[in-house]
């Protein structure tokens, strides 16, 4: 479903809007997928596309990210724009949000103006309807000139017509060009002159072309159609715009937004109408206590302590029939598999490996229960304004929260969130610090520890704690990279409404990213397990030199994987971690899951050998004479900040452009990581 190839002779229709208007909704309900909504703006950032079938024709719908205009920004307003002007769109599905409809509809202008054909999804209607106001569809669709459908997106209703419509306008059959808004008079003269110079040079509508060019110059024309105009038309346009300027005094920009603005006020005015008063509303209610000024940012890490005691409370007692399960799996194939090399692999390698990531699945659900509820709820978009202030305070725009709240997810798509931000250098620090939002792959290799060496009692505290320092670590970090320039631009969001979220859209949630875990240890877990476990495995040491009983730590030791360890523990000896520790931190790269299963066959080897009774990963870590629970939380730190999988690192080294950027990030956390976790464990030992 990621990626489909548009061509050929399909149809296309596109789900253009504001940030937040409902379009990934309505577009998981066209399609039948399942991409991610929430209650915040910047969820979607690339185009994503599926298909249906509308009346046997089949259709290929992209969903945009959300802007607020078609202006070349940021780049996920670039990725919207840019899909309008490749000219594959057949018609263009204008998502808005009824119940601020005047506002909606400056950006409907501005798709209209491009000439292509279009309809509007009057969406979130049953929020309209519920305020008390009501709206004269007809009138609407005639002002615009174009069709209006009632939809609501969470629920799938209209959605039936909508298509039905939709289809219509994209083969013609019913007119759907709208009726783009109309500039003052020496505005409208300087468009005229100005389609004079481009007539029949451009392949986009013209009026739309001319504008542009006034607007921004050539830059926005892609490359061919740059081209084939003369460099005395760009100088006939400047010579238009100067004109205008002057005549006017006042710029071609503030004249468009004018027009535009008028535009959808007048039409606003002409449809609506409301009823009475409205009612101080119930999220004006409950804001005036969740983002109070002194009052948000207690609760808001109220929330977060919640979260991480319930999911790990919560969590635990499957976790532990899940243990048992695959305990019982692991000492089935030991007694029915032969002493020897298949052994070892299927109950180490396999059962341990992938086993040892699979019993963390409860724990998965219920973070992702939470953080579901929180996007859905709006309490997500409140969260990102109380942390405005702090964000600033750090030198960072407020918006960078958003991919940093998706970093709690997994940082792949948290990088690719950064494109919401506006400048290059918001951006890129941003990137710099996400890695130290811990995700969800981190959190078995927490729980795992957490409960050895602080007992069930404290792990959801000491949990909660690490994602605070990860915080922490990410706004200092910030603050040192920033203190050179600190950011100017300033921070508009909107809060959205608190809505009930859709039993639906939280099991979708909880199901894409709970699969999305098992998956990966089915795939790319199991993988790696079978390579760390073969890499501790061989080379076997010389069978007579063994002294039966002790010859595990010494097998583990000769291995290739204990090779490694021991060639890099010089690094990790000041912090108190032994070559074993080296192996699971480096097997982390590939992925964060697999510093539980690599610590499972480790341990597991050398029980098997010891010939000791069944005991848990975590009964031997406990038992281990190198940890205690300051170690243990040192370790914690260290693998909260150190180098992000290898995932991560190739969407960074794609999104900042060049691999330059993905090393100097690779070896910056890691020397990061190393420092705090030495800080704290030299520390904490001084004090006793
Ligand atoms: P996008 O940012 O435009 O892609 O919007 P989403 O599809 O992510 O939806 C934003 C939020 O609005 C989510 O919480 C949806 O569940 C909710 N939502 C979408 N459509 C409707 C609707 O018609 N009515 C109501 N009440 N909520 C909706
Ligand atoms: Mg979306």
């Amino acid at each position: 479903m990621e990626r489909v190839v548009t061509g050929g002779n399909g149809i296309v229709i596109a789900l253009a809007g504001n940030p937040n208007t409902g379009k990934t909704s309505l577009f998981n309900f066209i399609t039948g997928s399942r991409q991610h909504v929430g209650n915040y703006p910047g969820v979607t950032v690339e185009k994503k596309e599926g298909f249906a079938r509308v009346d046997d024709v089949e259709v290929v719908f992209t969903d945009l990210p959300g802007t607020y205009s078609l202006s070349p920004n940021s780049p996920d307003e670039e990725v919207a724009r840019n899909e309008l002007l490749s000219g594959h769109i057949d018609c263009v599905i204008i998502v808005v949000d009824t119940t601020k409809l005047e506002r909606q509809l400056y950006f409907a202008a501005q798709v209209i103006e491009f000439g292509i054909p279009c309809v509007v999804a009057l969406n979130m209607f049953d929020e309209f309807e519920h305020s008390g106001a009501s709206l004269d569809v007809e009138q609407l669709s005639r002002i615009l000139g174009t069709p209006c459908v009632r939809t609501v997106g969470n629920r799938g209703k209209g959605v039936t017509e909508l298509l039905a419509v939709a289809l219509k306008a994209a083969t013609g059959e019913t007119p759907a060009v709208g009726k783009p808004p109309v500039y003052r008079h020496e505005m409208e003269h300087a468009i005229d002159r100005a389609m004079d110079t481009i007539r029949g040079k451009t392949p986009l509508g013209e009026r739309w072309t001319a504008i542009n060019l006034l607007l921004y110059g050539p830059s926005f024309l892609s490359e061919t159609v740059r081209k084939s105009l003369s460099a005395s038309d760009y100088h006939r346009i400047v010579e238009i715009r100067a004109h205008l300027e002057t005549l006017e005094g006042a710029s071609v920009r503030a004249i468009v937004t004018e027009g535009r603005y008028g535009y959808a006020s007048g039409a606003a005015a002409e449809c609506l109408k409301m009823e009475g008063q409205p009612a101080v509303s119930l999220s004006d209610a409950i804001d005036s206590i969740v983002v109070h000024r002194w009052l948000g940012f207690p609760i808001f890490l109220l929330i977060l302590w919640g979260i991480f005691q319930a999911t790990f409370r919560l969590g635990n007692y499957p976790m532990e029939w899940l243990g048992m399960l695959f305990d019982w799996m692991g000492t089935f194939a030991a007694s029915v598999l032969p002493a020897g090399v298949v052994r070892s692999l299927v109950v180490d390698g396999v059962i341990g490996g992938v086993g040892g990531v699979l019993v963390f699945v409860p724990n998965i659900v219920f973070l992702f229960l939470f953080i579901s509820v929180l996007e859905d709820t709006g309490y997500m978009a409140r969260a990102a304004f109380i942390m405005d202030k702090v964000m600033h305070c750090f030198g960072l725009h407020g918006k960078s929260f958003i991919p940093m709240v998706v970093g709690f997810g997994c940082t792949v798509p948290a990088i690719m969130a950064t494109r919401i931000l506006e400048n290059r250098r918001d951006r890129l620090i941003t990137m710099f610090v996400l890695p130290f939002m811990s995700c969800g792959a981190r959190l078995p290799v927490y729980i795992l520890l957490a409960g050895a060496f602080f007992g069930p009692e404290n792990a959801g505290n000491i949990i909660f704690s690490l994602y605070l320092v990860g915080v922490a670590a990410a706004l200092l970090i910030a603050r040192l990279l920033t203190s050179f320039q600190p950011s100017s631009s300033p921070f508009v969001m909107e809060l959205p409404p608190y809505r009930i979220p859709t039993l639906r859209s939280v099991l979708l949630h909880i199901w894409e990213r709970t699969w999305l875990y098992v998956r990966k240890a089915g795939t790319t877990i199991l993988f790696i397990s079978l390579v760390i476990w073969a890499l501790m495995f061989f080379p076997r040491p010389p069978e007579p030199l063994e002294p039966s009983g002790s010859n595990t730590t010494h097998h583990l030791e000769h291995s290739f994987a204990g090779r490694f360890g021991k060639f890099i523990e010089p690094v990790l000896r000041p912090l108190g971690f032994d070559w074993r520790v080296g192996v699971a931190l480096t097997a982390g790269f590939a992925a964060k899951e697999v510093i539980v299963s690599t610590l499972g066959t480790v341990y597991s080897i050398r029980e098997e050998e010891t010939g000791g009774a069944e005991v848990s990963l975590q009964e031997s870590l406990r038992t281990d004479p190198l940890f205690n629970p300051v170690k243990g939380y040192g370790l914690m730190l260290f693998i909260l900040l150190y180098v992000p999988c290898a995932a991560t690192l190739a969407v960074v080294k794609r999104e900042a452009g060049g691999w330059k950027w993905a090393v100097l990030l690779a070896i910056y956390t890691t020397a990061v990581a190393w420092m705090v976790s030495f800080t704290f464990i030299r520390l904490a030992q001084m004090i006793g």
